[in-house]
């Protein structure tokens, strides 16, 4: 199986191999060309397009290559939500090579790849359906209930940013620096104990009130513009151990409204949450560990396992995509036709609801 994903500015290829529908796939490549950005300080559209355009190719040639030139059964793309530009990029090469190979293809939501791959570890078998899976990353902060592998219910999405794109952002705004300015904040607070405190005003974002009652939603950006009002003195004039408190108070005011809003969606759901004994979370901010006490903690009572997935699969890549095809072509008897073509938008709840998907049920 090949799998292709070009929904942002990763090109990225995997190489299944499923031996056996009765134990897991193993993964005998799995290629990733970010475009850099970094001087363009953010993704353009344009200049993704291109680069999957430049790099689709080639990536593919080295990924099968390095598998050894395989002979492939099955072709899985990613088909949206994204933008089309990049989307078509993965999605045009991957109906060529389905035709060249005389192959079936499936064109999978991105998604559908996040949430369905913690279950490859255990060739589908765990988490079992229904679970509901916390994906917080630098571009999704959102709470899914899943029921199995096409019926899946939002049951809480952020309102603005995304919570790794505030504590980036407020992680910058008290100096902290790299790649993953969450990760090296998380670092920098545990580098050594709490000395010192440094009293600061941080929201617990949509909170009730007169006008707005238990809002099931999450909020992020209110923590920069907060932190902001916060600084009594320029920056440089905080030393070190004072940066260390800020920065602990900015990471749990944060997870705090995240473990608030689960209780609350938690409570006012409980119908929905009957049977669902596996909490998921995924993405970039859930390799945090104070994040995962807090869960543990905080939720304990409600589930009865923790799942994290490793973090190689929860940031964006091709083998979500190919273990989420497998299960479609699999369990579904789902393919698509080769007249398909991207969905900008694409609602989780409407999986099936889009043209050319084929059943050969
Ligand atoms: P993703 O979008 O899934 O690739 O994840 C990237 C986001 O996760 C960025 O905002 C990172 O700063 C954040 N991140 C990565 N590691 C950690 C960590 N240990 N604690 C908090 N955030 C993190
Ligand atoms: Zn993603």
């Amino acid at each position: 199986m090949l799998a292709i994903e070009t929904s942002c500015d990763d090109t990225c290829v995997a190489i299944l191999d499923r031996k056996s529908s009765i134990e897991p796939p193993r993964t005998m490549v799995h290629l990733k060309e970010t475009l850099n950005s970094a001087s363009a300080g953010g993704i353009i559209p344009t200049r993704a397009h291109l680069h999957h355009q430049q790099q689709i190719g080639p990536v593919t040639h080295r990924a099968l290559q390095s598998a050894g030139m395989p002979d492939i059964d099955l072709v899985c793309v990613t088909r949206g939500p994204g933008m089309p530009g990049s989307l078509s990029g993965g999605l045009d090469f991957a109906k060529g090579l389905a035709v060249a190979w005389k192959k079936p293809f499936v064109g999978v939501h991105h998604m559908l790849g996040h949430l369905l791959i913690p279950r490859m570890l255990n060739n589908g078998q765990n988490p079992r359906f229904p679970f509901v899976s916390l994906l917080v990353s630098g571009g999704h902060t959102v709470l899914v209930l899943s029921r199995s592998c096409v019926d899946h219910e939002i049951l809480c999405d952020t309102l603005d940013i995304a919570v790794g794109d505030s504590l980036d952002k407020c992680g910058r705004e008290i100096g902290i620096r790299g790649n993953m300015i969450a990760k090296e904040m998380e670092s920098f607070i545990n580098q050594a104990p709490l000395r010192m405190e440094v009293p600061m005003q941080l929201p617990n974002p949509l909170r009730n009130k007169s006008t707005r009652v238990d809002v099931q939603a999450f909020s992020f950006a209110p923590f920069i513009t907060a932190l902001k009002d916060n600084f009594t003195k320029p920056l440089s004039e905080y030393n070190v151990e004072e940066v260390r408190s800020m920065a602990y108070q900015i990471q749990e005011a944060i997870f705090h409204h995240i473990v608030t809003k689960l209780k609350l969606v938690i409570r006012l759901n409980q119908e929905k949450f009957e049977g669902v004994s596996s909490f998921v979370l995924s993405g970039g901010v859930g390799a945090n560990a104070r994040l995962r006490n807090l869960l543990e903690t905080e939720l304990g009572d409600n589930f009865d396992n923790f799942c994290y997935p490793p973090l190689e699969l929860c940031s964006d890549n091709a083998i979500m995509i190919g273990w989420a095809g497998i299960e479609l072509f699999e369990k579904q008897s789902l393919t698509t036709d080769l007249h398909a073509t991207p969905v900008r938008k694409w609602p989780l709840t409407q999986l099936l609801e889009v043209p050319y998907w084929n059943s050969n049920k």
